[in-house]
């Protein structure tokens, strides 16, 4: 082949590849060839050039409207609503082919994980509850316009039998199950340890850590090695607040959890890292995870200046479940914006 023709050629073959693929063939291309750089230069060139973005800016500061919501709260009610990467999450087949599992996956960081993933190239099964349908179906369409098999089972993490079922449906519709993301989560704000009952506890316990420990269980006999566990902490588990005892009791659980399941599971070659977000904007927070009248507020306090958005957070969700990241186990990210880190 003229060398005109092997480069004819290869432009029609990148013809329909993303940027950063033509960028990645073409300097694999001429490493092969043994040639001159100049062609791997000419390809970047064509790469659209991505816009610095100022992270203290990038979405509105505080204050926020006043506003509250019955529990567990609608992503599409809030306002301003939340991104959870909608228009701006840009996938390049780092889970193509995998199959994951995502509690809460209707809205919040759920929901910006599962976008995601549809856009890296996975088949998505997200949990829910029922009240959370219209938001649940949104997800649906999303993760089916990127493709991908999208599975909706609504249910009440607190039951053991549904978490065991929840589990077993996903993983025969998918075909599989390779991620698990333990993610859904209860969080009421309450005054004094006095206001809390123990039925309030044992709600709160029930979806964040028992929920985590039975889904974890039921998965186990699918993962393969390869496979990921995430877990949904918070600053929580590190920083508590006053108002948050209970709550800031189960994810520091789930700090734990994930550190010693990633010691149990790394000679299986599953890895088990975790995610602890600081204060982002979802509908957990004005259905009662903040006092009302902290919610105008909310995040003005992070050295960034304001509260995250979930599609912030994606990156590090797709992070901890991609093979590139195959020597990260036991480890929490934290995207608290700027306060200190887990
Ligand atoms: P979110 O309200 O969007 O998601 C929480 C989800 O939990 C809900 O959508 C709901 O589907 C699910 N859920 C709650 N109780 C359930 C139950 N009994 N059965 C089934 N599902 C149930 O809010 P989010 O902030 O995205 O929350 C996701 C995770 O992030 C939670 O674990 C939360 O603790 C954690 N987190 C949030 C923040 C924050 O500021 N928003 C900070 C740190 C950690
Ligand atoms: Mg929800």
């Amino acid at each position: 082949m003229t060398s005109d023709n092997a480069d004819r050629s290869r432009r029609l073959l990148v013809g329909g590849m993303s940027a950063g693929l033509v960028t990645a063939f073409a300097s694999r291309a001429s490493a092969q060839e043994g040639g001159a750089a100049a062609k791997p230069a000419a390809a970047a060139a064509s790469t659209p050039a991505e816009a610095l973005q100022d992270p203290t800016t990038k979405y509105p500061k505080p204050p926020f409207p006043a506003q509250t919501q019955e529990w567990p709260g609608l992503a599409s009610k809030m306002d301003p609503k939340p991104d959870h990467g909608e228009e701006s999450y840009k996938g390049s087949g780092r889970l193509a082919g995998r199959k994951a599992l995502i509690t809460g996956g209707d809205s919040g960081m759920g929901r910006a994980a599962a976008i995601a993933y549809a856009r890296e190239g996975a088949d998505v099964a997200i949990n829910y509850l029922p009240q959370e349908e219209s938001d649940a179906k949104e997800v649906v369409a999303l993760i089916e316009a990127e493709g991908r098999k999208a599975v909706a089972i609504p249910g009440d993490l607190r039951d053991r039998d549904f978490c065991n079922k929840l589990v077993e449906d996903a993983a025969r519709e998918l075909g599989g199950l390779d991620i698990l993301v333990n993610n859904a989560g209860r969080q009421q704000a309450k005054e004094s340890l006095l206001d809390i009952s123990d039925e309030w506890f044992d709600w709160t316990f029930k979806t964040n850590v028992y929920a985590m420990f039975w889904l974890t269980k039921a998965a186990l006999p699918h993962l393969k090695p390869g496979s990921s566990i995430i877990v949904t902490t918070s600053v929580q588990a590190y920083d508590p607040s006053e108002n948050l005892v209970d709550y800031a009791m189960t994810k520091a659980c789930g700090q734990s959890f994930t550190k010693s399941m990633a010691k149990q599971l790394a000679p299986k070659g599953i890895r088990v890292n975790g995610v602890a977000p600081g204060p982002v904007w979802t509908p957990l927070q004005p259905s009662g995870g903040q006092l009302p009248e902290d919610i105008p507020q909310f995040g003005a306090d992070a050295p960034l200046g304001r509260a995250g958005h979930p599609a912030e957070l994606a990156g590090i969700y797709v992070l901890l479940a991609s093979n590139e990241n195959s020597f990260a186990t036991g480890q929490v990210y934290g995207a608290v914006g700027g306060h200190g880190g887990p």
